[in-house]
């Protein structure tokens, strides 16, 4: 999987965002079958990584405690059916979704954050070991050979043909992807350096591991032939000759994954007397790191339906089977608000806990986002948008009851779901999947589903103004959601579900729209200039909210 990148570099703390809506009972199961959910929860605003062009995500950010009780202003004894004080506007408001701003629309070329810096570091260390081999050029004894030169110096020990690992590396990758699919460990293990003993008995526990993983498709590919390895690298492996390019582990899940997901790996592949093996890996960074998958940590299980599939470890199948229900029932709350076309297929994955949710994601701080949903989005043919995984932070999303997990789940869902039109407006993005999420609310007022728009306003201070990039994943994130949902709402009162639409489509794209093209696009859809449509929508919120 590839993706999520925080769109700040390095990821910029995570800011906490308003308190969730205090939805009343769902129709199935809105009960709190779980422990009951954190009456603090509000929602994280994340980095936004959508306007970098990364892979894109979009998350679900999460409620920080501290949140003062009675987080829903005026909410009343509670909702119809909601156990008493269970409102969630209970003390707090509802844990349960927000968007996360960074979605990133697919066709834009590679773009990882932490790669893009990774491929500055890289060039730099290139740099320098070009001057080091041209000094070393100098000075035979230590002299760095090139591939001919060294293969001739091993002698008969390695034939000349099995030297070239540009040739040679590829036939050893196909046959590690034909092993893991046919579960045939000794074939895995035969492409493994077997005097690297550590090394060995990792792979080995790699093997079992992703033996448990529902492969349909297995493939690794180079991307980059260039040797990338380091003099420090080559010193690490002294005196086998290594080889270093760059990988990409390309799968899919079986039922699932109409494209390959797409991996970044590094393997350090080193000359035996036997060929070319597969010696370590983590030796490009810090230029590069692998992508982490689920299977890393530890074993997986599966739930599934016919489309969706919770992939988890061993002691999670409690909160799989929650994330399954929920997921189930979201197809049909996206399907309410969204026509488009998509495969209608997720893959959700459980890590143990925050701190695996933040290596799967490449994040560092989740603590105040509770769900992302990502695309692998580089390197795929053609820009197509690869994968429709959502990621949950299990450590935030366990206590949660079901009306907020499935809150949850529908919002990122439905930026699964429209994950391939491209750079939309972040505040048509974030508030049409926050305003599908709430949907089955509707018969609530705005003023109790999305309540610290509503407090804003009672305080004079709503300014009236659609949502920025910036004021969703800011401090008063919150706000902003509910900013950016009721002006969905606020359309489609006034025009219709399918103008939401329409004017959700006429934005999309690889690259957001200009100020002008955003104006055309309200003219042609609403009729409306954005000016006067958000002054409309401002009128509104005043009077509803
Ligand atoms: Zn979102």
């Amino acid at each position: 999987m590839e993706t999520m990148d925080p769109s700040e570099p390095h990821g910029q703390p995570l800011q906490p965002e308003r308190p969730s809506p205090a939805p009343p009972a769902w129709e199935a199961g809105g009960d709190q079958t779980g422990e009951g959910p954190p009456a603090w929860a509000t929602r994280g605003a994340p980095t936004d990584r959508g306007t970098m062009g990364g892979g894109g995500v979009l998350g679900t950010p999460l409620g920080f405690p501290g949140e003062p009780a009675g987080g829903v202003r005026g909410t009343p004894g509670g909702f119809p059916g909601e156990p008493a004080g269970g409102v969630r506007g209970t003390p707090g408001g509802f844990p349960g979704e927000s968007g996360w701003p960074g979605w990133s629309p697919p066709p834009v070329p590679p773009a990882r954050r932490p790669r893009r810096g990774g491929w500055v570091v890289a060039v730099v260390v290139a740099l320098a070991a070009v001057l080091v081999a041209g000094v070393l050029a100098l000075r035979p004894a230590v002299r760095v050979e090139p591939p001919r030169q060294q293969a001739a110096a091993q002698g008969a020990a390695t034939p000349a043909a099995a030297a070239d690992p540009r040739a040679e590396v590829p036939k050893l990758l196909a046959k590690r992807a034909k092993a893991v699919l046919r579960g045939d460990r000794a074939a895995f293990l035969a492409t493994v350096d077997r005097r690297r003993a550590a090394y060995y008995r990792s792979q080995a526990a790699l093997f079992a591991r992703m033996r448990t993983v529902p492969f349909s498709a297995v493939d690794y590919q180079v991307t980059d032939q260039q040797n990338w390895a380091t003099a420090t690298v080559r010193r690490r492996y002294a005196p086998d000759r290594v080889y270093l390019p760059h990988l990409q582990l390309r799968y899919r899940f079986k039922g699932q994954d109409a494209s390959p997901v797409l991996g970044h790996l590094y393997y350090t592949f080193v000359l035996t007397r036997s060929g070319w093996r597969i010696g370590g890996q983590g030796d490009a960074r810090p230029a590069w790191r692998d992508d982490v998958q689920i299977w890393d940590a530890g074993p997986v299980r599966t739930r599934r339906t016919d489309r969706t599939l919770v992939v988890h470890h061993p002691g999670s199948e409690t909160l799989a089977g929650r994330l399954l229900e929920a997921a189930e029932r979201a197809y049909g709350e996206v399907a309410a608000t969204w026509t488009g076309r998509w495969e209608r297929k997720v893959v959700i994955l459980v890590p143990h806990d925050q701190e695996e949710a933040e290596r799967l994601v490449d994040m560092r701080d989740l603590s105040l986002i509770v769900a992302l949903s990502s695309s692998s989005v580089d390197s795929g043919p053609g820009g197509r948008v690869l994968g429709n995984r959502m990621v949950v932070n299990s450590t935030v999303l366990a206590p949660y009851r079901n009306l907020e997990l499935q809150n949850v789940v529908t919002h990122e869902m439905t930026h699964v779901a429209t994950r391939t039109l491209g750079d939309v407006p972040l505040f048509l993005v974030e508030g049409f999947a926050e305003y599908t999420a709430l949907r089955p609310l509707r018969r609530y007022p705005p003023s109790l589903t999305r309540p610290a728009l509503a407090e804003r306003v009672l305080a004079g201070r709503f300014d009236g103004r659609l949502p920025s990039a910036r004021e969703l994943r800011g401090r008063d994130g919150q706000v902003a959601y509910d900013e950016a949902s009721t002006f969905c709402l606020w359309v489609v009162e006034g025009y219709g579900e399918g103008k939401l639409r329409a004017l959700y489509r006429a934005f999309a794209g690889p690259r957001p729209p200009t100020a002008d093209e955003l104006d055309r696009g309200f003219r042609e859809v609403l009729g409306v200039s954005k000016r006067t449509a958000e002054a409309r929508w401002a009128a509104w919120v005043r009077a509803r909210l």
